[in-house]
């Protein structure tokens, strides 16, 4: 294993209840260390480019209007293994189905207002961070 950096996103529905907070708390707790984080109101094009992998599912322009309702907090998490970790830290889709004390369970409310994104591999981590973060806003590998 090695240390690695993954993007979480704190969707609309969790920013609107005033969870982004208890949920950097509970990364921190989890051993991420948050490398950069901020808060910006998704457009409508960059919230299509960034989920363009699920431009024909049926859901698309559902997720689309949902990212953009209102702000999000788009963060970039390093720890040994983060991309792997946190997705097992963030539970499953569907909150109904994710385990006890992931952050799905806790804050998500339905599959589509799950409360945070998380990327699914190494690959597509990196490109997720680029996606929103230029490399010299992202700090250096944390000692
Ligand atoms: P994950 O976020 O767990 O990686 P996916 O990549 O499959 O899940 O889907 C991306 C996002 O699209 C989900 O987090 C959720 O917000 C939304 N989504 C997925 N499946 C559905 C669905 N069946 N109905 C509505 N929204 C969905
Ligand atoms: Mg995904």
């Amino acid at each position: 294993m090695s240390v690695e950096r993954t993007l979480c996103i704190i969707k609309p529905d969790a920013v609107e209840k005033k969870k982004a907070g208890a949920i950097l708390a509970l990364l921190e707790e989890a051993g991420f260390s948050i490398l950069a984080c901020k808060r910006v109101q998704l457009t409508r094009p960059v919230a299509e480019g960034f989920y363009a992998v699920h431009r024909a599912r049926p859901f698309f322009g559902e997720l689309v209007d949902f990212m953009i309702r209102s702000p999000v907090f788009l963060v970039v998490l390093e720890r040994e293994n983060a991309v792997m970790h946190y997705r097992k830290v963030m539970g499953a889709t569907d909150p109904a189905k994710a385990d006890a004390n992931t952050i799905r369970k806790l804050y998500g409310t339905s599959v589509g207002e799950n409360a945070v994104h998380g990327s699914d591999s190494l690959e597509n981590a990196r490109i997720e961070i680029a996606y929103f973060f230029a490399a010299n806003k992202v700090a250096p590998v944390a000692s």
